[in-house]
């Protein structure tokens, strides 16, 4: 490697045009299956090649290429796809780590004070760089994010993401009750906000909309029928919401909506679940809202760290599974302790190890990189390290600090390692991080 190109490299602001990055390269081809330690679907290729032109994955080998091709030596590194984060609000950074609540109270005590504060233009923009630099430096370099209420705080998100090249899904939140003073919208304005947003953001670059509702309980019937709507309008609109976090919200949910069949169904009946839906937790669904998440090919973004934390509930990823419904892998911070995937996914192996089941590596670091991107539709552009994708990645140290390196000095094969390097990685783990080919961390 010549001193020269690595210093250019370091220094440029812009990357070079054609660029390689060398490592040990993992990612998947399809998805794993429940169970399986050793996986056809899985794609290792130790010491190989990443060609990068223009942003994007040219090629994969094992041979150095040659010295037209700037070189980044990751030499003994684990490079991964981006992770993508489904469902994680940018305003609540500050309420992460709050004692003493379950969701409904919390809402109340921590988040919707946090949340008026991106009323705010300043706050709002402070706030999405800050948030969104946190995620890549946690190796997330995609995410479907809440804002708040406020259009500003999702102009402001898509503005930064716009900057930092990031795949980046949000709208802003609609709530028209049940929500204090300074946090509630109402419908004609709300629908104004939507479509002027959608027209000014919705598929330039590599931002998107989402139809963002809050929860069902609070939309009035009318704010959730608008929202329908705008998605029935335009089938490349996503939409996010929660559904079934845990059984005081669902009983709520039960008495807001009498004649609906379960909480999915709120949801259902106007429209909202379809194939670019991202619907938060999905603890406490019945059989029938399993089959029509997958009848829909709605996704469900498991939210372990949150899930333990806010006390919840264990979700049944075998059942979605067996269901035939996507799910992908979320922080919801500030429910969630942490921004870092890998710490979810240590957190997951936990929940389903509560429930007498066993997550392999595979089937979490799938939900984290292509299973998202193909569960959002967007399988071609992220979430795997082949030709034509973004160039995307995150690049880790196999362990980090004495008790890992002990560790994985005597992991014996690659699903021992990978599982090992999961449960006890973090941010503290990332060596490198690229958008778009661009290095950002
Ligand atoms: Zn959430």
């Amino acid at each position: 490697m010549s001193f020269t190109n690595q210093e250019k490299f370091a220094s440029a602001d812009e990357a070079p045009r054609r660029w390689a990055l060398r490592g040990d390269l993992l990612d998947f081809t399809a998805a794993p299956r429940w169970g399986d330690t050793e996986s056809p679907a899985v794609r290792f290729d130790r010491d190989h090649w990443l060609l990068i032109e223009d942003g994007r994955i040219v090629g994969r080998q094992a041979q150095a290429p040659d010295d037209s091709w700037v070189r980044k030596d990751h030499a003994g590194q684990l490079v991964l796809p981006g992770f993508i984060d489904t469902h994680v609000h940018c305003p609540q950074l500050e309420v992460i780590a709050s004692y003493g609540t379950e969701l409904l109270d919390w809402l109340q005590r921590y988040t919707f004070p946090a949340e008026r504060a991106f009323a705010d233009p300043a706050r709002s923009h402070a706030g999405a760089a800050v948030f969104l630099d946190a995620l890549l430096a946690s190796g997330t370099t995609a995410a479907v994010v809440f804002p708040t209420v406020h259009k500003v705080s999702a102009e402001a998100l898509f503005t930064a993401a716009a900057a930092r090249g990031m795949r980046l899904i949000t709208g802003k939140v609609l709530m028209d009750r049940h929500a204090p003073d300074g946090l509630r919208d109402d419908v004609a304005q709300a629908e104004r906000d939507c479509v002027d947003l959608i027209d000014r953001f919705h598929g330039q670059g590599r931002n998107a909309y989402a139809v963002t509702v809050r929860f069902a309980p609070t939309s009035t019937p009318e704010q959730l029928a608008m929202a329908g709507a705008l998605c029935r309008a335009d089938a490349s609109l996503f939409m996010q919401t929660h559904v079934a976090e845990n059984r005081a919200e669902v009983a709520w949910v039960a008495q807001l909506f009498p004649d609906a069949r379960s909480y999915l169904d709120v949801y259902e009946r106007v429209g909202l679940v379809h194939e670019r839906a991202v619907l938060a937790h999905g603890i406490w669904l019945d059989a029938v809202d399993k089959s029509l998440l997958a009848r829909r090919g709605a996704q469900v973004a498991h939210c372990p760290s949150s899930n333990l934390f806010l006390g919840s509930g264990l979700f049944d990823w075998p059942g979605a599974q067996e269901a035939g419904f996507p799910v992908s892998l979320a922080s919801d911070v500030g429910g969630g302790t942490t921004l870092s995937l890998p710490r979810n996914m240590g957190d997951a192996y936990k929940v389903q190890a509560l429930r007498g089941e066993r997550l392999t590596a595979w089937v979490a670091l799938h939900a984290a990189t292509r299973g998202a991107a193909e569960a959002l539709h967007l399988g071609g552009e992220m979430g795997s390290l082949s030709p034509g994708c973004m160039a995307d990645l995150c690049v880790w140290d196999w362990a980090h600090g004495p008790v890992a390196e002990a560790r994985d000095a005597v992991a014996r094969e690659l699903h021992e390692r990978v599982f090992a390097w999961m449960t006890l990685a973090d941010e503290r783990n990332l060596a490198a991080c690229y958008v778009a080919g661009r290095q950002q961390v």
